[in-house]
């Protein structure tokens, strides 16, 4: 189309003309950049008389959230195009469909969910999703075990891995959340009030231990083609329809960390609730659901994780040795546990927050909300290897203070 450079709202309606099949000849275009992420461009272009409408999402060459000191490789818009169409192969209608990808400009250009709301938010108000557990363990099942060596050809996974190489958006995750919660740096990001709580991180050597362990399996452990930032922000729901978006940090990588991402946001929330929820039979209603919502993110992507593997599982040996499906699973509980106890931490002491939390308008209710989040996210932590079943999970979030 043309040399790379940030698009204006006029240039995304003249590229949005030439989407075959959506706006009629000669339509009034109207465009919008709504981009709320930390690090792309949205432009949302619409045609009011007909009520056809795109999005449009462009990287940038640097981290929005930092500034232009963090430079950031623009084919990560590569890499999050052929992973939504990937992943509409493998998991169909979960995510959103991809009209055109233009590698020049860093471009997606992709089906509205407009209709849709950004899950954090509805959860923020108190609004319950009662098809999101089944929709994304299907997402998550799907994507995860025909990608994985269990249910891919090896040779053909090896193709795949290389195709998803994604170092520079890995390097986030790897400082973000398995590095800078636990030392002093300026990337960090926390208010005065909890300086004790944040000091007792950097000093936890059985914590770090158990970080360590997790980080060296986010850096090692090629399982599956992870989504890669599988926060509620990444979800688009009503309340009979679930949609995943933005997998711009899909890589090869330990599938417990797709699982534990979703489980995390829901402990957010859950902590958040203390200020958002203040009747306190109706805050110990919402927050049985989001308890009930980690019991059946767990098991229902245990059932369809082991119902897949039953019926195409590739592997002779990984299919028929006695015992291996159910130690595989167990690891990936306790890596779920894990990875989930890092995203809960990350998100109160490191660079990017929450919106569940950090929108908290009292600050007393804010720093209970954050203390709480930090003991929930550090007991995950320690007890990951130990786990057995995620009604211990459970516990370890319900009788946090
Ligand atoms: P980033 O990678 O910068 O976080 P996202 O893909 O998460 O970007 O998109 C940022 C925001 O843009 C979303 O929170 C949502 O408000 C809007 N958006 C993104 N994709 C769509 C879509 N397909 N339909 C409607 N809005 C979208
Ligand atoms: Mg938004
Ligand atoms: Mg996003
Ligand atoms: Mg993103």
């Amino acid at each position: 189309m043309s040399a790379y450079h940030p698009l204006t709202e006029q240039e995304a309606i003249e590229i949005a003309r030439t989407v075959e099949g959506i706006f009629p000849e000669g339509a009034a275009l109207q465009s919008r950049e709504i981009g709320d992420g930390n690090l792309n461009l949205v432009f949302h272009i619409t045609d009011p008389a007909s009520g056809k409408s795109l999005i449009m999402k462009q990287a940038v060459p640097y981290a929005k959230v930092v500034g232009e000191s963090w430079p950031l490789t623009l084919d990560r818009a590569r890499i999050e195009s052929e992973a939504l169409i990937l992943q509409n192969e493998l998991a169909p209608g979960l995510v959103p469909t991809v009209y055109k990808y233009d590698a020049d400009l860093a471009l997606t250009i992709m089906e509205d969910l407009s209709d849709h709301i950004i899950m954090r938010h509805g959860l923020i108000k108190g609004e319950s999703y009662p098809k999101f557990a089944e929709d994304i363990t299907t997402f998550m099942a799907k994507t995860l075990f025909f990608t994985s060596d269990l249910g891919k050809n090896q040779q053909d996974k090896k193709l795949l891995v290389k195709n998803y190489v994604n170092p520079d958006l890995c390097k986030i995750t790897e400082d973000l959340v398995f590095d800078d919660p636990y030392t002093v740096t300026d990337n960090n990001n926390y208010e005065a009030a909890i300086e004790d709580a944040a000091a007792a991180l950097r000093e936890d050597g059985e914590l770090h231990l158990e970080v360590a362990l997790l980080r060296a399996k986010f850096l090692t452990s090629a399982q599956a083609l992870l989504h890669g930032d599988l926060h509620t922000g990444s979800v688009f729901v009503t309340k009979d329809s679930t949609k995943v978006i933005d997998p711009e940090f899909a890589y090869y990588g330990p599938i417990g960390f797709d699982v534990g991402a979703v489980i995390a946001n829901l402990v957010l929330n859950y902590a958040g609730q203390g200020h958002w929820i203040q009747d306190p039979s109706e805050l110990a209603k919402f927050r049985g659901y989001l308890i009930e919502s980690v019991r059946d993110i767990w098991t229902k992507f245990d059932l369809k994780f082991r119902a897949l593997w039953d019926e195409h599982g590739v592997d002779r040996l990984f299919n028929s040795a006695a015992g291996y499906k159910d130690l595989y699973m167990k690891s990936l509980l306790q890596d779920a546990i894990g990875f989930a106890g890092c995203k809960v931490v990350r998100r109160i002491v490191g660079l990017s927050h929450v919106a569940d939390i950090d929108r908290i308008p009292d600050a007393a209710d804010r720093e209970r909300a954050q203390r709480l989040a930090l003991e929930i996210g550090t007991s995950l932590i320690k007890f990951n290897r130990k786990a057995d079943s995620i009604e211990e999970a459970i516990d370890i979030v319900w009788s946090a203070a």
